[in-house]
């Protein structure tokens, strides 16, 4: 079987740089044996989401492309659900669980995509106590399987996005380990999987992928499964940092990862 496959996949449908048949295309050239779209939800306070009108024509378009290419690469439809996402996410083939907006004071706030954002949220509601922020953070993903059911976990440490170059918290402290592991207890039986996304290593802004290696030796011991993404918004880096994100899985203990098949997820050799 061709275990190939990257199911956090972005297109123009949000904020990826290639058409879906582009990133098919792509795929089949460069030997895949599936790929999912992962595109980000409708989310009314993001400019970077599909929008309300042009979520039905995503669902279309993927599954129009699963037939076309049903011979060469399996098309999955899925989608990087937010809880801010005002659409019931049903029809698709699984569901990405990611955090960019927490609920603060009765609405959901944004503060994902530049650093200066991150900086922001710490400062205007956490009266810039980074930790303070990270187990808020945590608290909200926790709940995450309440609105959705979620298959696999986004970037579940996305906070510490840019903490090589701005640090609002410091990761080694046990306060936050804690509420990073206790996020980790309460989505465990809910959630079946979490992704190890190389996306921010690929892009330069991390030197390792999500989560940090404590979260997923805690995950291994949960019982949660892994697949490994890219996280990719451009159609020639879908498969950069795959074999490196393996061996780093290896040495966290796993020796297995999943993929998607038309059955479901299945367990495969690391
Ligand atoms: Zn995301
Ligand atoms: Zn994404």
């Amino acid at each position: 079987m061709n275990t190939l496959q990257n199911l956090h996949q972005h297109c123009t449908f949000c904020d990826g740089k290639d058409t879906p048949e582009e990133v098919v295309l792509e795929a089949i050239a460069k030997g895949f044996g599936g790929i999912g779209f992962s595109s980000h939800c409708y989310m009314p306070i993001v400019q970077y989401s599909m929008t309300a009108e042009n979520t039905p024509e995503y669902c279309k378009e993927i599954n129009r492309l699963k037939e076309v290419y049903k011979d060469q690469i399996d098309v999955f439809l899925g989608l990087e659900y937010d809880h801010c996402c005002p659409l019931a996410p049903v029809g698709y083939d699984y569901l990405i669980g990611s955090l960019h907006n927490l609920y603060i004071d009765g609405e959901y706030r944004n503060f994902d995509g530049i650093p200066e954002k991150h900086k922001a949220m710490v400062d205007d509601y956490f009266g810039g106590d980074g930790l303070a922020f990270a187990k808020e953070y945590y608290r909200q993903l926790a709940k995450l399987p309440d609105k959705a059911p979620i298959d696999i976990i986004g970037h579940y440490d996305l906070i510490t996005r840019y903490q090589d170059t701005q640090p609002l918290f410091d990761w080694n402290d046990k306060a936050y380990r804690n509420a990073a592991i206790e996020a980790a207890e309460a989505l465990a039986g809910r959630v079946p999987l979490f992704e190890l996304n190389c996306g921010a290593v690929i892009r330069g802004t991390r030197t390792t992928p999500y989560p940090q290696d404590f979260i997923i030796k805690e995950l291994k011991r949960l019982g949660f499964g892994v697949v490994i993404t890219t996280d990719c918004h451009q159609k020639h880096l879908m498969d950069a940092w795959m074999e490196e994100g393996k061996e780093f899985l290896r040495s966290c203990g796993y020796e297995e990862r999943h993929i998607l098949t038309k059955e479901g997820f299945i367990p495969v050799p690391l």
